[in-house]
């Protein structure tokens, strides 16, 4: 999705003048993407009006660049698409909260509960987790070993099948231990069932949850509008947690439908792993959605698993601004590395979209591994330069010799390289992110 938005914008750019064409292709070309990325239908048309008016009163002032002013258009009607406007409740340490999963079967609730806790705990929160599926068997158990896993307590029974008498006692348990966030995690049946419904109605009533959380799978796309009124009907849904968010086409579909009940999207699941869970913010996730990168989420990341020794060194070249081979190369070596450590390089502006689509990742690998290869036939000062001039037709020749690929492939990979520099040369950095003042310890 973000692909070819980004694309239409390109392409927009490109062009010498932005006439009614240029702006209708782009516009047809936005709304292809989101029709295709599951995002309905009444959005798309609404956005695409917006976007028209906003570019039509502003070419009235005088000097305005068109080009800034469609792009600023459809960043912010992204934005507004996916934002309702409405802070949700957020817990604080110290003051007791309880905090009611809900959700589907399979939509990823207890996982989710754990990720959640797991959030908060290193913020100084004490949690605690209370296993209120009496339905589904082994129920228990999962939460007791993602539980442990997490290394946070937990509640529940085998042998008593009451879901709201569990939850009073779990809860009453945590608030006794002086947990100043008791999460409920409840069962979710196969599909929407009265039963299903009446419980969490009788959960909630029994829990006076401060906050309820509705956890639904992004694969099941707009189908996420009906999902999310009907539990809004029976509970207080307060905000949203969008999970698998990992390789799914319907993704954008699926959070602007919910995002349509006016319930915000706090967090996103992107994986079965404990850290696979991000922060949901709009406009962050609208930058990286363009290409335009996720800088700040970059260097919370940075901060949480890069050595601390190593910290100051690889987020200042990294903002220097001196985009050269060498550079790249080594971003290339992170973004090959498994784990975690490859997922926050993938939130590099230019890296994502472009290079490591979702669901092409291995196409993507191989692709860094070549251009690896031809850059390692590359002298130390062509490495280490950041004119892209230097590289000659001869130095082409050589390089492509050296490492037994075509001049069309080294080519290939300077456009590559151009295109990086380009977009690391417009990133600028905000000033509480300069690495002079980043705090590290
Ligand atoms: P529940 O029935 O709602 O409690 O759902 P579970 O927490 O048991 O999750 C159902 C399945 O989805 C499990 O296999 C989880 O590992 C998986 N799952 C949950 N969240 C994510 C996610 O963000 N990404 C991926 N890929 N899998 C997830
Ligand atoms: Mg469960």
């Amino acid at each position: 999705l973000g692909g070819s938005i980004s694309r239409a914008l390109a392409q927009m750019s490109n062009a010498t003048v932005v006439d009614e064409k240029v702006l209708s292709d782009c516009l047809n070309e936005i709304t292809r993407a989101l029709l295709q990325a599951d995002v309905r239908f009444q959005m798309v048309r609404d956005m695409q009006a917006n976007i028209r008016r906003a570019v039509s009163l502003e070419t009235h002032a005088a000097g305005t660049d068109k080009r800034r002013v469609i792009q600023k258009a459809v960043f912010t009607e992204l934005c507004n698409m996916l934002d309702p406007g409405k802070p949700p409740f957020v817990p604080k340490k110290g003051k007791q909260c309880v905090v009611m999963f809900v959700g589907l079967q399979g939509s990823g609730k207890t996982t989710t509960c754990t990720k959640y806790a797991h959030y908060h705990q290193p913020k100084g929160f004490k949690p605690g987790l209370v296993c209120a599926d009496t339905f589904r068997a082994g129920a228990f158990d999962q939460l007791k070993q993602n539980a442990s896993k997490a290394k946070v307590p937990f509640y529940g029974s085998y042998t008593e099948s009451d879901p709201v008498k569990i939850a009073v006692e779990g809860v009453e348990r945590f608030r006794k231990e002086n947990c100043d966030l008791i999460i409920v995690d409840t069962s979710g049946r196969h599909k929407q069932e009265a039963a299903l419904f009446e419980e969490m109605r009788q959960v909630s009533e029994a829990t006076k949850p401060d906050l309820v959380i509705f956890v639904m799978d992004s694969s099941i796309g707009q189908a996420a509008f009906d999902q999310a009124q009907a539990f809004r009907q029976s509970v207080s849904v307060g905000a949203v947690i969008v999970t698998k968010m990992d390789g799914h086409a319907k993704g954008g579909g699926a959070l602007s439908a919910v995002a349509a009940t006016r319930s915000p999207v706090i967090f996103i699941g992107t994986g079965e792993h404990l850290g696979e869970f991000e922060v949901f913010d709009v406009k962050q996730f609208v930058k990286r959605l363009l290409g335009l990168g996720d800088l700040p989420g970059f260097i919370d990341k940075i901060q949480e698993v890069v050595p601390a020794d190593q910290q100051p060194d690889l987020v200042k070249r990294l903002t220097e601004g001196n985009f050269t081979l060498r550079l790249m190369y080594e971003q290339f070596q992170n973004l090959l590395k498994m784990g975690s450590i490859g997922q926050i390089f993938s939130m590099l502006p230019g890296f994502s979209s472009e290079l490591m689509p979702k669901g092409h990742e291995k196409e993507g690998q191989a692709k860094i591994k070549r251009y690896m290869t031809m850059m390692d036939s590359m002298t130390n000062a062509e490495l280490d330069s950041s004119n892209p001039k230097l590289m000659n037709g001869s130095r082409v020749t050589r390089v492509a010799r050296g490492s037994g690929r075509t001049v069309r492939d080294v080519l290939d990979m300077l456009e590559e390289y151009k295109r990086l520099a380009k977009v690391w040369g417009k990133i600028k950095l905000p000033k509480n992110l300069d690495p002079r003042n980043t705090n590290v310890q």
